[in-house]
């Protein structure tokens, strides 16, 4: 069974989410236009790199998405989207902050790792490359809103760098965050991972893997409003047993299980 850091990640938020998407096939249909702007914009980014107009990528990338039935959020359109995504490349472009160094090799690289005798763990990682001139490893970020960067040193709390740190064994980790706001920000936030939440992560895996092959699906209990994960969760229809709820976000896909394919869409 080959397992990755979006697999785990759904497995702690609620262990019945894990079994509703890996084990039933449930999957969240591709309609929130936040996301395939973001697969967009990655690409126009990868276009960057490799020395192509990368406002033209994202216009050819987006434009694939127009005429489907996206969900926008809050005063976002179509245009809107594709505008700030162009503003975001020209400022990222200006400040020159990141170099990668052969792009083909070193954009969405995998990286796996065996965790026990029948498993192992798979990651894409955005990017390896330099940041002001310094190693690190690189993930992209698209958001409508600021990453928070207080308290100082936060970032080195994040699950998913830590993961990446983990599998590449790079303590270094950075990421570039494209902020689509009325005037847009580039962030670029950096962090060092240590040995010790590298060795933890690893358990953590391992942890999570036992858990999930001795059928562990209780639904988490949850924290009461606004941090209830139900309430943001896709698969809430399921749970509350509501056909319309589910008929309107989900589509089964069973058969093969190859959730690790998650790891390339979020
Ligand atoms: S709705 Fe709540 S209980 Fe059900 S899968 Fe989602 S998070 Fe878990």
């Amino acid at each position: 069974m080959t397992y990755s850091y979006t697999q785990i990640s759904q497995y702690l938020t609620c262990p019945r989410r894990y079994r509703h998407r890996y084990l039933d096939g449930w999957q969240e249909k591709d309609t929130r236009a936040a996301m395939l702007f973001g697969r967009a914009f990655e690409r126009a980014l990868a276009g960057y790199f490799l020395r192509e107009d990368p406002a033209a990528v994202l216009f050819r990338e987006w434009a694939a998405c127009r005429d489907q039935r996206l969900q926008y959020s809050n005063s976002d359109s179509w245009d809107r989207m594709l505008q700030q995504g162009i503003q975001l490349l020209e400022r990222f472009c200006q400040e020159d902050r990141v170099h990668i160094r052969q792009p083909r090799r070193n954009l969405q690289k995998k990286f796996s790792r065996a965790v026990s005798e029948k498993n192992d763990f798979v990651a894409y990682v955005d990017a390896i490359g330099k940041l002001d001139e310094s190693r690190c490893l690189l993930e992209w970020k698209t958001t409508s809103s600021r990453y928070p960067e207080e308290p100082d040193g936060l970032l080195a709390l994040d699950p998913q760098l830590v993961c990446y740190s983990w599998i590449t064994d790079i303590a270094d980790v950075a990421q570039v965050v494209f902020v689509r706001k009325r005037l847009v920000e580039v962030q670029y936030l950096r962090t060092t991972i240590t040995d010790e939440q590298r060795q933890e992560f690893g358990q953590l895996v391992e942890d999570t893997i036992r858990r999930i092959e001795s059928a562990q699906f209780l639904p988490h209990s949850g924290i009461r409003f606004p941090q209830n994960p139900c309430s943001t969760c896709p698969y809430v229809g399921l749970c509350l047993g509501q056909n319309e709820l589910v008929k309107a976000g989900l589509v089964r896909r069973p058969g093969a299980d190859l959730g690790w394919l998650d790891e390339l869409n979020y």
